[in-house]
């Protein structure tokens, strides 16, 4: 057993939970951060099925939506009169979004209306698995991809759809996902091509220590490239801890459990911070999966930030998480407050120079 399994083996213990406090101090210092952001889920429809989604539908099944450009326009105007920074950007995999025929454009469309709607505002869109499936559709290299929705106005890409990056526990969550070798690689591409990304892990269901573990090192070695060649890399890493309450029936019931473990995601979100060190040196917590009270003590465990205001959650609300769809800045302030550490809003790449709200 090397190191990194030895330390995500750990129990949740004080001893553990100062350690990871202690080097989230040295790297990043007492301040917490957010970000004033709102999500925009375009669409439901998905042709894929993981095991984990309760977020995606058929067309025309109940629940199912796939909005329009003037609807998504309003809702980033009004985002930005709120004061928003960000719009975070994701959706189901819909073969029928296309313009001209082509799924490209149709996503290009989708940033320029943003844009035209909220100008200024960071545009934090698409996923990996997006990213593939836009050129799989159009039969195109993801760098055409890459180098397209840069020119369309995407500023960065959220690090998810890597649940955990292990082909055997894909092939039991998302088997019709890209594969953990896949999303690597488009990692890679969108870092060489000078985009930050996030860095996510969904845990808490079916994955062993050991397969965490490997996670993390892999986020380190990707990290490592992208500094060693280009700068850039990983932003931030979020810790997505598993919501079963309204997963589907199967791994609800493997897992047994309709919210996160609060003393295990702890535990985990120390280890991450110790294990991914001076790699990533922003850590955030979920809110949304957590409830705020639970992401505030997270605080305490290793993280220096409390992610978005998001405005309008709804893929993990789906699954049954507890904590909400928006949070206010006030409230976001008021949890960082509690703990008497320091609070700023920060822009999407953890630049300063926002005024405090
Ligand atoms: S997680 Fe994403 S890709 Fe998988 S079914 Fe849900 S919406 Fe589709």
């Amino acid at each position: 057993m090397g190191l990194a399994d030895r330390l995500l083996a750990v129990p949740p213990s004080e001893a553990l939970r100062q350690q990871a406090d202690r080097l989230r101090q040295e790297l990043v210092g007492e301040t917490v951060t957010y970000v004033v952001n709102r999500n925009l889920n375009f669409t439901n429809h998905c042709l894929q099925h993981c095991s984990f989604c309760a977020f995606r539908r058929d067309p025309g099944a109940a629940g199912a939506y796939w909005h329009g450009f003037d609807t998504l326009q309003e809702r980033a105007a009004a985002a930005a009169r709120l004061g928003a920074t960000e719009l975070c950007v994701q959706g189901g995999l819909n073969p029928d979004a296309r313009l001209d025929g082509s799924t490209l454009r149709y996503y290009q469309g989708l940033l320029q209306a943003l844009q035209a709607a909220a100008p200024g505002l960071h545009l934090h869109a698409f996923s990996p698995q997006e990213l593939l499936f836009i050129a799989e559709q159009d039969a195109v290299p993801l760098q055409a991809v890459i180098d397209g929705l840069r020119d369309a106005g995407l500023g960065s890409i959220p690090g998810t759809a890597a649940e955990v990056l292990d082909e055997s526990v894909r092939a039991r969550l998302c088997p019709e996902k890209l594969s953990a070798r896949q999303w690597c690689a488009v990692v890679l591409q969108v870092h060489r091509s000078g985009l930050r990304s996030t860095a996510t892990l969904m845990a808490g269901h079916i994955e062993s220590s050991r397969q965490r573990a490997a996670h993390l090192l892999t986020l380190v070695a990707l990290q490592q490239v992208a500094w060693q060649h280009h700068g850039g890399g990983f932003s931030e890493f979020v810790l997505l801890p598993f919501i079963g309450a309204q997963a589907p029936a199967p791994l609800r019931q493997r897992v047994g459990r309709d919210q996160p473990d609060l003393e295990e995601m702890l535990a985990l979100t120390a280890q991450a911070r110790l294990l991914l060190d001076r790699w990533i040196v922003n850590h955030q917590p979920s809110w949304v999966k957590l409830t705020l009270a639970g992401a505030t003590e997270a605080l305490r465990w290793g993280c220096n930030d409390l992610g978005g205001t998001l405005m309008e959650e709804s893929i993990t609300s789906a699954a049954g998480a507890l904590g909400g769809t928006a949070q206010s800045v006030e409230a976001l302030r008021s949890a960082a407050g509690s703990l008497q550490r320091p609070v700023r809003q920060r822009t999407t790449l953890y630049g300063a120079g926002l005024a405090c709200v």
